[in-house]
């Protein structure tokens, strides 16, 4: 075991610790990324689906908060480097970047790759110390400050240190907090941790369904039949429940939820543009044109053709002509096209978890500089504090910042 002496170490190299190390270094102090990964950037290779959706262009700022739970904890952060900031820094650098649907920024090039390139080739310029295959086991401190960090390969003697571990999610990629009790040791409290952005599983069998895409949908999670946390989009049925972005997004929610009490359902409005007063008179002039026909045949008008079996059974058990329907039984299916319920059993996974939800308690952080109010020389970056975005580059755009702050705050 051989000493290393460094101002700013920096746990963890996802897009946290690679922005703090840039910045860092870029002030003129040493700098040493220690990742347990063979590669820097693991995670960040593989967002966007290898595009790398690296922020979103919302150009108001209360807009961007609103985007995160938490959000409020990074206003300031924000104001001192914010997603049309890390627009133009790529820019500045050569990173040409495109928008997409959404506000979704990407590098043109549709490559996570180049970013990793990028901050590989910068932080290289700038003699920063890689040490990868290379983990963190133990913080040591005194009188409230790390006085030396213990790896699996060597002993460190930081000036300050910056844990970028991230959460829990995709523990594959080396993030699943294994520091945890380090930081504990340190005197911080961490909110507990569960799955966001995450696939749902349903007590209901959805084999049947697998690959069924619903568009334009409202889903919501509904309470004594009251529905909160609504989000409009896109649901896709897979073998095990409900996934797709507005599942995504509602998936935080929906964990939390479960943490408390053992089902949960989750609604889907197959109609959301039309109430139910507006459904009935569409029903009742459709009937009036096909009363011969039976329900099935004319279910097409009203749902996807593999969804008309499941909507029959659940609105009138079975198949029947529609001159026999009665105003209870058109009633209900109205209430079945406005409430395709589902009870949650659980999320998947973390290890199917888009993101993390909790982490270090952000009362215990200077949301200014990122610095611990417990541990003089110690800061936090991205995902390992709780906050936590919705999908559309927003998650990234919290690491980018927090890492900018973080960086420049450990090299004063
Ligand atoms: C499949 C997928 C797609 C995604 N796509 C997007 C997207 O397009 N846009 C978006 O905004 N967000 C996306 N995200 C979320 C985003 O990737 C994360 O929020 C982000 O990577 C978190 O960055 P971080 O730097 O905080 O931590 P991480 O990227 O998780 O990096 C933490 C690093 O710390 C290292 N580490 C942990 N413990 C130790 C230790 N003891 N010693 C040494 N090293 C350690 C790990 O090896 C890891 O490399 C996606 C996530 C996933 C899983």
């Amino acid at each position: 075991m051989t000493d290393f002496n460094i101002d700013v170490l920096i746990i963890g190299g996802g897009p946290a610790g690679l922005m703090s190390a840039l910045q860092a270094s870029n002030k003129g102090v040493s700098v040493a990324i220690v990742d347990r990964n063979k590669f820097l950037g693991r995670k960040l290779k593989l967002t966007g689906k290898g595009r790398c959706n690296i922020t979103n262009a919302e150009t108001n700022l209360n807009t961007l908060v609103d985007a995160y739970a938490n959000g409020k904890f990074l206003f300031s952060a924000f104001s001192q480097f914010n997603n049309i900031d890390l627009m133009n820094f790529f820019e500045k650098n050569k990173i040409k970047l495109k928008v997409e649907r959404g506000n979704r920024v990407f590098p043109i090039s549709d490559s996570s790759q180049d970013i990793i390139n990028f901050f590989k080739q910068e932080l290289s310029k700038n003699k920063v110390s890689i040490l990868n295959e290379e983990k963190v086991e133990k913080i040591n401190t005194e009188n409230n400050k790390i006085i030396s960090v213990v790896t699996s390969k060597r002993l460190i003697i930081p000036k300050n240190v910056i844990i970028c571990t991230g959460g829990k999610s995709y523990p594959i990629t080396g993030s699943d907090g294994n520091l945890n009790e380090e930081i504990i040791n340190l005197g911080h409290t961490i909110i507990k941790q569960l799955p966001a952005l995450v696939p749902l599983e349903t007590l209901e069998n959805t084999n049947h369904l697998k690959g069924l895409a619903l568009k334009n949908v409202e889903v919501s999670i509904k309470e004594k039949d009251k529905k909160i946390s609504k989000h409009f989009g896109e649901v896709m049925f897979t073998h095990f429940g409900l996934s797709g972005p507005a599942v995504l997004l509602l998936s935080r929610d929906v964990v939390l939820k479960l943490e408390k009490r053992h089902q949960l359902t989750v609604s889907i409005d197959l109609k959301p543009a039309l109430t139910f007063e507006q459904l009935e008179n569409r029903l009742l002039r459709d009937f009036e044109e096909n009363k011969n026909k039976d329900i099935k045949t004319y279910a097409k008008e009203l749902v996807p053709k593999s969804l008309i079996n499941e909507f029959v059974h659940r609105s009138l058990q079975a198949n029947k002509k529609i001159n026999s329907i009665t105003k209870e039984e058109r009633h209900n299916i109205i209430h079945v096209l406005k409430n395709f319920d589902f009870t949650v059993s659980k999320s998947l996974p973390f290890e199917y978890a888009i993101i993390t939800q909790g982490g270090v308690n952000l009362d215990e952080v200077d949301q200014k500089t990122m610095q611990s109010k417990l541990i003089q020389n110690l800061y936090f970056a991205g995902e390992v504090l709780n906050f936590d975005g919705k999908t559309g580059g927003y998650n990234l755009q919290a690491c980018w910042t927090t890492g900018f702050v973080a960086g420049n705050s450990a090299a004063n």
